[in-house]
């Protein structure tokens, strides 16, 4: 058990809130889901699936400047796909008119004024954690004022920007958070996704978040260790009209996911997305949800590689390693083993006849049977990589070059070249072998070793395929630390696009199917691929750089 689901076993035990357990998650819907906020996910839901409880999703929806019912769809799907379910959605907005009760309340009680002050002379007003702030000039207005000039903010007859309500609190606590933080501000601007132009005033989330957790009754109200300064606001808010001893939320923080050549700030991102540095929200470089899965990242994985990760109270940085470490380890043992041909060069078997054709039965993955076989047509002209032939070798080229050497075509027979063409530039344009008719794969023959064995495509039956070849978004290992702007930070090989011919199997790959093609990678099949048109990702290469630190 990690430290929060010790928290929840002990409070469970001890028969607090009389045994309920209830999470939730609560983005805020100004951009797309991340896996960082899967950490949060698996946690949220986690918990209460482990301990009974209730899970529910909360837009915690208060700006509308920044929000879309684009990113509500877009969560929604993306936590249905990684295989959580909630019990209820609810909003922040549906609790829009309790919160200006609430708002209201503490302007009666004094214990909130409005303040004409632009935003710049509230920051300068400030202070510094070691320094105190000083008291705004209408910190002291009579409440009758307050009152009225409130009302008016709601009915649209003060501009935006013009006046903010703030909670009167202590302009000197050592925690910044408490001098007279905003609780609502104006904005008419925009519509809200869900309640149009109702309200003319919103509330700020700190003044939303905890009393949201509160009128929904949430016990266990996890979030990220940033959080841990607005907690005692939170719990301020609440105390002003809960009685003590009564439920309360309680707020219990955890470690934020960072992951290394990668950023994890929606912000970001969306600076990404509008600048068309990436291709979209779901550019398979991206950290997104979304952007995993086109990539080729099951849930499964995804949930594995945070099962690893843990949740502690220390801040750190996770190798990208890792993550493909994962997606590896999943794939290495169900996706089936093709031959694609990135570079293809024109082999001739000059003995083999014009006119005959075979099928070679192949295994999906060498010697695991339950995974089946499928058909490769076989014929005298094959695509074969062009780094497989070199015209002059030396002693330590074991692939196909004239001058004897024997090499096996993957699960075929076994060839000598004979010779090459060269075009006008001195390139390969066609290589010539010979085959050995008794040293067919699965025959008496076929047990004879060779020092290497190399992957072809039959050219009759090739298909062409778009493939993308992905890499890492940045080519700094921390693009948040670094003092440049993190567009200059962007890898410039982050994405090769190469045209292959594969085997004629793969016609029939679905739509998020995965394959390895053989000595080149993990890939799956994109979104955009049609049967005219092929697309593949690379999801990731086959070599394995995560090394398990001691
Ligand atoms: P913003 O940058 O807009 O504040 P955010 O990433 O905090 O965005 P929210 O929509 O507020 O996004 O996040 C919802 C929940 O996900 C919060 O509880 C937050 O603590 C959690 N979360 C966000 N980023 C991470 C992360 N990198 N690791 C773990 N949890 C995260
Ligand atoms: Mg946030």
């Amino acid at each position: 058990m990690n430290f929060i689901e010790e928290i929840v076993a002990k409070d469970l035990q001890e028969g607090k809130n009389d045994g309920r357990i209830q999470t939730r998650f609560p983005p805020e819907p100004n951009g797309y889901l991340h896996i960082g906020h899967v950490k949060a996910i698996c946690l949220d839901f986690g918990i209460a699936e482990q301990f009974g409880g209730v899970c529910n999703l909360r837009f915690d929806d208060t700006n509308p400047v920044k929000e879309d019912v684009e990113y509500v769809d877009s969560i929604t799907n993306d936590i249905a796909w990684l295989g959580f379910k909630w019990g209820h959605i609810y909003y922040a907005s549906d609790y829009f008119d309790q919160l200006y009760e609430l708002a209201i309340r503490f302007i009666k009680e004094g214990k909130a004024y409005v303040d004409e002050q632009t935003a710049e002379q509230i920051a300068q007003q400030k202070g510094t954690p070691t320094e105190p702030g000083q008291n705004s000039p209408y910190r002291d207005r009579p409440i009758e004022e307050n009152l009225r000039l409130f009302e008016a903010m709601q009915r649209g007859e003060i501009e935006d920007g013009k006046m903010v309500l703030r909670a009167k609190i202590d302009m000197a606590n050592p925690n910044m958070h408490f001098r007279d933080p905003i609780m609502y501000r104006i904005i008419t601007t925009h519509p809200h996704h869900r309640t149009g132009t109702k309200w003319k005033v919103y509330p700020m989330y700190d003044f939303a978040h905890g009393q949201s957790d509160y009128f929904e009754g949430v016990t266990h109200s996890i979030c990220t260790l940033e959080f841990v300064v607005h907690r005692p606001l939170y719990d301020y808010f609440i105390d002003q009209f809960v009685p003590q001893g009564e439920y309360r939320p309680h707020q219990y923080e955890f470690n934020r996911l960072n992951i290394t050549y990668t950023v994890m700030s929606k912000r970001k991102m969306l600076q990404l997305v509008k600048e068309g540095l990436v291709a979209g929200w779901d550019d398979p470089r991206m950290p997104t949800v979304c952007g995993l899965r086109r990539r080729g990242y099951t849930p499964e994985a995804i949930r594995s590689f945070i099962d690893k990760i843990g949740y502690t109270k220390v801040e750190g940085m996770i190798d990208v390693g890792l993550l493909e470490h994962t997606i590896r380890e999943q794939l290495k043992e169900k996706a089936p083993r093709v031959c694609a041909i990135f570079d293809p060069v024109r082999l001739v078997i000059t003995n083999y006849p014009a006119d005959k054709k075979e099928t070679i039965v192949a295994e999906n993955i060498d010697g695991i049977a339950e995974l089946g076989t499928r058909e490769m047509p076989f014929g005298r002209e094959l695509w074969i990589e062009r780094d497989d032939f070199r015209e002059e070798a030396d002693k330590n080229f074991f692939r196909l070059s004239p001058g004897g050497r024997e090499v096996r075509l993957k699960n075929a027979y076994i060839i000598q070249a004979t010779g090459c063409d060269k075009d006008a530039q001195g390139r390969v344009t066609t290589v010539y072998a010979t085959y050995d008719e008794l040293s067919k794969s699965g025959t008496e023959g076929g047990n004879r070793k060779t020092k290497a064995t190399i992957n072809w495509v039959d050219t009759d039956t090739a298909l062409d395929a778009e493939v993308r070849l992905y890499d890492r978004l940045f080519a700094v290992e921390d693009p948040s630390a670094d003092e440049r702007d993190f567009r200059e930070l962007l890898n410039p090989d982050s994405l090769k696009v190469v045209n292959c011919k594969l085997e004629s199997s793969l016609a029939k790959a679905q739509k998020q199917d995965h394959f390895q093609f053989l000595k080149q990678g993990y890939f799956v099949v994109d979104d955009d691929s049609t049967a005219e048109h092929l697309v593949f990702n690379r999801t990731a290469s086959l070599k394995d750089n995560w090394q398990k630190k001691a």
